[in-house]
C-alpha cells in the first residue's frame, strides 16, 4: 500500500505542471518587461559580449506581492509548495530532462560560429548532453542560462517560504526554524540585489548549458538547498542562546567574506584602480587582483559560501547528518570547481597565474588548504 502511495506521488500531477508553467511563464514575462540595469557580460573569445537585464530583485518582489494577494484572497494556500513537494520535484526533474535533450538536439543542429552558440561536440552523447553543447543558448530572446539560475534561486526562496508557512500551521515554528529561514531569505535576497555579479561567475562565463546546469539550477538548488527546512518540519530542535549566537556569528562572518570577495573581484574587473579596503589594489601582471580577500586565498569567496552553508545547517543541531548534506555537497563541488578554475586560469594567465600562486599560496582556507 505504501509503495502504491509513493508511486502515485511520483506521477506528475496536473496541478504541479500548472504551478511550474505559471512560475516559469511569470519569470519569462517579468524578465522581459520589468525594468533593470543592463549589464555587459564577460568578453567572449570572438570579442563579442552578451548583455543581461538584471531585474531579478524587482521580479521577485512583484512575485511575492502577487502571491501575497493570492493567499489573502484565498485563491491558493501558502503551504501549496510544501504540500506538493515531491510532485513538484518530479515535475521539475522531468522538465529539466526534456529541456536538456532539446538543448542537445538544437545545439547539434546549430550552424552558428559565434562563441555563444558554436556547437562544441565530442560525439559522446552522455558527455555532450551532460555538459551541454552551446555556451549561451537562447529561446525567444531569453538567455536560458541566466534564466534558469534565476528560477532556481527564486524557487529556493518560494519553497522555504512555503515551509515556513507550514511550520506555523503545524505549530513547529521555533527559534531554529526562524533562524534557518531568516539566513536563507537574506542570502537569496542579497543574491538578487547583487544579481549583476552573477554575470562574471564561472557558470555564466565558462560552463556550457547541458543537463548538469539545467538540473543543478532548476532541481538541485531549490529542492536540496531547502533540505534543512524540510528536515525542521519533522524534527524539533531547541537551540541554546550560545548556540544561536554562534550560529549568527558564523552567518555574519560567512556573509562578509562571501559578499566582500565577490564584490572586490567584480569591482576590480570594472575598474582595476578602485581601492580595496581603503588602499590602491595590488595587481599582478595588470590582470589579477592580489590584495583584499584575493590576497588571503585564491578562492576566499568559496570559504565564505561554505561558512554560510554551515550557518544554514547549524539551526538543525547535530543529531543528524541530513541537514549537513548541503555544506558537504558544497565542499565537494567547490573543491572540484576550484581545481577546474585553477586549470582554466593557469592556461589563460600562464606565468602571471604562477606568480599569483607564489604570492597567494592558499587555495580556499589559509594554512589548511
Ligand atoms: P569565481 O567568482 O571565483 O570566478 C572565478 C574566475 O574569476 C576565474 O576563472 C577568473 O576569471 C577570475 N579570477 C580568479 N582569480 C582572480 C583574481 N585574483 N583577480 C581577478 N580575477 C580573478 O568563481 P565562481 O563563479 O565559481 O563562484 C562565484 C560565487 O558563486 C562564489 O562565491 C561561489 O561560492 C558561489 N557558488 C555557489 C554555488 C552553490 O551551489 N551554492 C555553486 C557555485 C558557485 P577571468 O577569466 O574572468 O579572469
Amino acid at each position: 500500500m505504501e509503495a502504491e502511495a509513493i508511486l502515485a506521488a511520483l506521477i506528475p500531477s496536473w496541478s504541479s505542471v500548472v504551478l511550474l508553467t505559471f512560475y516559469l511563464g511569470y519569470l519569462a514575462v517579468a524578465g522581459f518587461i520589468l525594468p533593470g540595469k543592463v549589464v555587459p557580460g564577460a568578453i567572449l573569445s570572438d570579442g563579442t559580449r552578451l548583455h543581461y537585464r538584471c531585474n531579478g530583485l524587482v521580479s521577485l518582489l512583484m512575485l511575492l506581492a502577487l502571491l501575497g494577494t493570492g493567499f489573502y484572497m484565498k485563491w491558493m494556500s501558502p503551504t501549496v509548495i510544501a504540500d506538493k513537494g515531491v510532485e513538484l520535484l518530479l515535475t521539475t526533474f522531468i522538465f529539466s530532462l526534456f529541456v536538456s535533450l532539446v538543448l542537445y538536439a538544437a545545439g547539434l543542429k546549430s550552424c552558428c560560429q559565434c562563441s555563444s552558440l558554436k556547437p562544441n561536440v565530442t560525439g559522446n552523447f552522455i558527455h555532450d548532453w551532460w555538459f551541454g553543447v552551446q555556451l549561451n543558448p537562447c529561446f525567444m530572446g531569453i538567455d536560458l542560462k541566466f534564466f534558469f539560475v534565476r528560477a532556481g534561486m527564486m524557487g529556493w526562496l518560494l519553497i522555504n517560504l512555503s515551509l515556513l508557512a507550514k511550520s506555523y500551521v503545524t505549530g513547529t515554528a521555533n527559534l531554529s526554524v526562524i533562524l534557518y529561514h531568516f539566513f536563507c531569505a537574506l542570502y537569496i535576497t542579497d543574491y538578487f540585489f547583487y544579481e549583476e555579479f552573477m554575470t562574471s561567475t564561472w557558470d555564466i562565463i565558462a560552463e556550457r548549458l547541458g543537463f548538469m546546469l539545467v538540473f543543478g539550477d532548476l532541481v538541485f538548488i531549490p529542492f536540496t538547498f531547502s533540505i534543512q527546512g524540510w528536515w525542521l518540519l519533522k524534527n524539533k530542535v531547541e537551540l541554546t542562546k550560545v548556540a544561536a549566537a554562534a550560529n549568527c556569528l558564523t552567518f555574519i562572518i560567512g556573509y562578509r567574506v562571501f559578499r566582500g570577495a565577490n564584490k572586490q573581484k567584480h569591482v576590480f574587473k570594472k575598474n582595476p584602480k578602485a581601492h580595496i579596503w581603503g588602499k590602491p589594489p595590488k595587481v599582478i601582471g595588470g590582470k589579477l587582483l592580489s590584495s583584499g580577500y584575493w590576497g588571503i586565498a585564491r578562492h576566499c569567496n568559496y570559504l565564505g559560501d561554505l561558512l554560510l552553508a554551515l550557518s544554514f545547517s547549524f539551526p538543525c543541531g547535530t543529531s543528524s547528518v541530513i541537514p549537513y548534506l548541503y555544506p558537504i555537497y558544497l565542499l565537494i563541488l567547490l573543491i572540484w570547481r576550484e581545481r577546474r578554475d585553477e586549470e582554466r586560469c593557469s592556461q589563460k594567465y600562464k606565468e602571471v597565474w604562477e606568480e599569483y600562486c607564489k604570492l597567494v599560496p592558499w587555495r580556499i582556507l589559509p594554512f589548511v588548504y
